[in-house]
């Protein structure tokens, strides 16, 4: 037989743990070549930029290079 909760909880007792249940908004960073927002580790969906490399499909618009070493 399967375990079973000897009592009932009341509501405020399992909302209070489904408090910590939310999604959360994702971290964003700054782009080091365009001014858009993007996820950290992750390749600029924009101008396709990343650690200094832009990934070979990248869009063509606003590559521009970038110093890396001041950054
Ligand atoms: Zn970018």
């Amino acid at each position: 037989m399967a375990p079973l909760p000897k009592k009932k909880h009341s509501k405020a007792r399992t909302r209070r743990g489904r408090a910590h249940m939310g999604l959360k908004s994702p971290q964003l960073v700054k782009c080091p070549s365009c001014p858009t927002l993007i996820r950290p580790h992750h390749a600029c969906p924009k101008c396709g930029i990343y650690k200094s490399e832009y990934y070979v499909n990248a869009p063509t618009l606003e590559k521009k290079q970038v110093n890396f070493a001041t950054k």
